[in-house]
């Protein structure tokens, strides 16, 4: 008997043994720095001469491993794995594709540390980030598994008399998996085995930055007993691999993560049809944020200053989730952005390898070019409070910065910039708020913090976003608990971790016999 589904507690990092336990993982994962890992294609190993080079984002001299890069012939023996795959994976009994999950959770439960020591190296994440993104992983597999197993025997529908009607959910066919670096496992574990645990076979194409974690997941998942082909480990460029797996005319659907650019992309280019494909391309993504902590006048102050600094910095403010903007109701204005203020300047950076360090760096060149150019954009658009430098001489590290008094139209208001960065703006009561947080094109996560009963209300009906949190931070959604997912321009409505989220990976078909 399955066990009800529980989030994976986060690792107390006060007690010793986890600290040592960590710092032991630290050094397991150093040992392997530097090895080549290969693609996966229908349980064959391949590896190629082009090499995807993942490195360090603290210490940009350390390699932290080589990986096979997949082209479009390799792109092409995948597809054709897979679709081959599918014909036999599509009939395993959805209890035996759901042990499989099962299985592959406990494997990284018993390497938890090993795999967030990964995620510090490989992309920069702090111990307690990385312990977060790895506990997710977990979680997807957890869940997604009991979901599976409860949408196995379809949906009850009426039946005349002598007639037998059946409403099944069956998998769709070969579906490609895309996704980002900054959840590098939980995201890409977590879309993967929906697609996987609901029956497809499946294409993996993960972020460039961060394939190595990646490649250790795909071997958690043949340890864990999966069948040769059903998942295909095939990383490389997202411009070369990314559009020729899109427009294949046996993809089924594509679960894609990433940003609005390549999300729209994808979706215009799924749209075409293409020589010898006989269906609609299903594309399920989830996209870019401009979150926003809106701060009523009514309001635990102390508790506003703490959620904006922890929801704008954890994780350098890589997270689509991550607070990009504060707008607050001028009387308590300056209290609560002089408080951010004197809460980030407080805050530790550095190699995230050490556990005091609360911030470590952004993911690569690029990220910190862009975030640098929005620092002197924000110079211009507003007044910088706290931060403002940045320095990738041996990594890619850029201070918690603030700017202040934002006009709601400023571009530092309402463009992603995935960084550390927060923009303040004033509004002059609650009802301005919350339309100045209305005022992007994205409507992923925001916060609300305020002790008036009818302003939570006005929020729930009017704040527009996927995953609105009332006195508490916009990030950190756990798996089934708070299903994740934005409106607009973050994506298709879809909701990671949520009870309808397998059911994006498959169709129903109708039965009806005559007795
Ligand atoms: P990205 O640049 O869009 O890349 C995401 C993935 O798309 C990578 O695997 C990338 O491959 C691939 N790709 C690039 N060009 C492609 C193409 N033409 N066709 C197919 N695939 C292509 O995003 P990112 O920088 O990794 O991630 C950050 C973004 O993700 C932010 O905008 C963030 O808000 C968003 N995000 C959203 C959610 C959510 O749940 N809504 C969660 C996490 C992140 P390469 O690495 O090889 O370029």
């Amino acid at each position: 008997m399955v066990q009800p589904y529980k989030h994976e507690p986060f690792t107390d990092f006060s007690v010793e043994k986890e600290r040592e336990g960590y710092l032991q993982a630290l050094n397991t994962v150093e040992g392997y720095l530097g090895q080549d890992y290969d693609l996966v294609i229908g349980g064959e190993r391949i590896s190629t001469e082009d090499k995807i080079i993942s490195i360090n984002p603290a210490n940009k001299e350390e390699i932290i491993g080589r990986v096979s890069k997949a082209n479009k012939e390799l792109a092409e023996k995948a597809m054709q794995a897979a679709v081959k795959a599918f014909q036999s994976w599509r009939k395993a009994k959805p209890e035996m594709r759901a042990d499989v999950l099962f299985k592959a959770a406990a494997i990284i439960r018993r390497r938890k540390h090993e795999f967030s020591a990964l995620l510090t190296k490989e992309a920069g994440k702090p111990w307690r980030e990385a312990d977060a993104d790895t506990a997710e992983a977990i979680d997807f597999l957890e869940y997604y598994a009991r979901q599976m197993l409860r949408i196995k025997d379809g949906v009850p529908v009426n039946s005349r008399p002598n007639e037998y009607n059946r409403y099944d959910y069956i998998p769709l066919g070969v579906g490609v998996i895309i996704s980002p670096w900054n959840f590098p496992l939980a995201i890409m574990a977590g879309t993967t085995v929906a697609a996987i645990v609901s029956g497809n076979t499946v294409l993996l194409k993960p972020a460039s930055t961060t394939p190595v974690v990646a490649a250790k997941f795909v071997e958690v998942m043949e340890e864990a007993g999966l069948p040769a082909g059903v998942l295909n480990f095939v990383p490389g460029s997202g411009a070369e691999v990314g559009d020729y797996l899109v427009d294949h005319k046996d993809t089924r659907f594509i679960s894609f993560t990433g940003s609005r650019d390549v999300g729209l992309r994808i979706y215009e280019r799924a749209s075409k049809l293409n020589d010898g494909q006989i269906w609609l391309k299903r594309v399920i993504a989830e996209m870019g944020g401009k979150d926003t902590i809106v701060v009523d006048k009514e309001a635990d102050l102390e508790l506003a200053a703490q959620s904006i600094v922890a929801s704008a910095f954890g994780f350098s403010g890589q997270k689509c989730s991550a607070c990009s903007r504060a707008v607050v109701v001028e009387d308590v204005y300056d209290q609560v952005l002089n408080r951010v203020v004197e809460l980030t300047n407080a805050l530790t950076q550095g190699n995230p390898v050490d556990q005091n360090n609360y911030m470590g760096p952004v993911i690569d060149q690029a990220a910190f070019d862009k975030i640098m150019s929005y620092i002197e954009i924000g110079k211009e658009e507003g007044r910088l409070m706290a931060g403002g430098e940045g320095d990738s001489s041996t990594g890619f590290f850029i201070k918690p910065t603030v700017f202040a008094d934002l006009d709601p139209e400023a571009r530092l208001m309402k463009e992603e910039i995935f960084g550390p960065v927060v923009a303040f703006a004033k509004a002059k009561d609650f009802d301005e708020a919350i339309d100045i947080a209305n005022n992007t094109e994205y409507g992923l996560t925001g916060a609300v913090i305020t002790t008036n009963r009818e302003h939570i209300q006005k929020a729930r009906e009017d704040f527009h976003v996927g995953n609105l949190y009332f006195n508490r931070g916009c990030t950190g959604a756990i798996v089934g608990y708070q299903p994740f997912g934005g409106f607009n321009m973050s994506g298709t409505d879809s909701k990671a971790g949520g009870p309808d989220y397998l059911l994006l990976h498959m169709q129903a078909k109708t039965t009806s016999e005559m007795y």
